[in-house]
């Protein structure tokens, strides 16, 4: 399988809006950050974690023409808010994608765009019709590969990371539940949130994460999720050499079992 990080920045996005800081003006393409998501191909299936506030963007960048299942890690807007644009793929191949969800997660998302979901008075500028398979902690099939959901803590909310083969994307946590370790032993490469130096409720900071990529032990880990306060060649600089940071575009390749 192919897994391609599209986007690797926190809510707001690098640069953030109305921001002149050195990082937000940054000429390095990989201190531009879309919000987080991550792309994995897998024969002729394409499988994407969560849809992210730049989905359109993403898709039509790395042209996506179609998508066969989502995973959502969470409900926060950074993650959803492309919800609206898989529209577009039931205009072209009138099949929608299947999303895997926690049951908070889908009724959430029924909530936010409750005129997907039999509210709307008219459908003038068509719907998205997207089916919902609820998930919980056990591994679940998709697109013939194996899922393993694994459970985190983004400050009191509990939340999914995934497992496919010997990949794990853990974005949005502060925390991994002790349980959680166990599920992540021999991983080849981890995506791991590291949102910015200082610590902060509901994020790993980067040397958090530099500590936890010590004893999950993956042969590389790559940080997501990061603020304007990261400068990635600096970063990048003065991290061991097996952590490095995430940029929007980064690929590689892995087995899928
Ligand atoms: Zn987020
Ligand atoms: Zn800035
Ligand atoms: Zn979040």
């Amino acid at each position: 399988m192919i897994v391609t990080l599209l986007g690797t920045g926190t809510s707001t996005g690098v640069p953030m809006i109305g921001c002149s800081c050195n990082v937000c003006q940054s000429q390095d393409p990989r201190d531009k950050r879309l919000r987080v998501s991550v792309l994995i191909e897998h024969g002729k299936n394409n499988v994407l974690i969560d849809t992210s506030a730049d989905f359109r963007q993403q898709m039509l960048t790395k042209k996506v023409s179609h998508l066969e299942a989502i995973l959502y890690t969470h409900q926060h807007y950074d993650h959803i808010a492309g919800f609206d644009d898989l529209r577009a793929f039931q205009f072209l191949r009138q099949k929608a994608p299947v999303c895997y969800a926690s049951a908070e997660v889908a009724a959430y998302v029924r909530r936010t765009f409750e005129y997907a979901f039999g509210a709307a008075t008219q459908i003038g500028g068509g719907l998205p019709s997207v089916p919902f398979i609820t998930i919980d902690e056990r591994p679940f099939e998709v697109c013939s590969f194996n899922v393993t959901p694994i459970p985190l803590l983004h400050g009191k909310l509990q939340i999914f990371g995934f497992r496919i083969g010997n990949f794990a994307y853990l974005t949005d946590c502060s925390e991994i539940p002790e349980d959680s370790f166990a599920l992540l032993a021999g991983l080849e490469v981890l995506i791991l949130d590291g949102l910015r130096y200082k610590p902060h409720p509901t994020h790993l900071s980067i040397p958090e994460s530099v500590v936890l990529a010590e004893r999950i032990a993956p042969q590389i880990t790559y940080l997501t999720h990061m603020n304007h306060d990261v400068l990635h060649a600096k970063a990048e600089r003065e991290l061991p050499p097996h952590v490095r940071l995430g940029y929007d575009g980064l690929s590689f390749n892995l087995a899928s079992n």
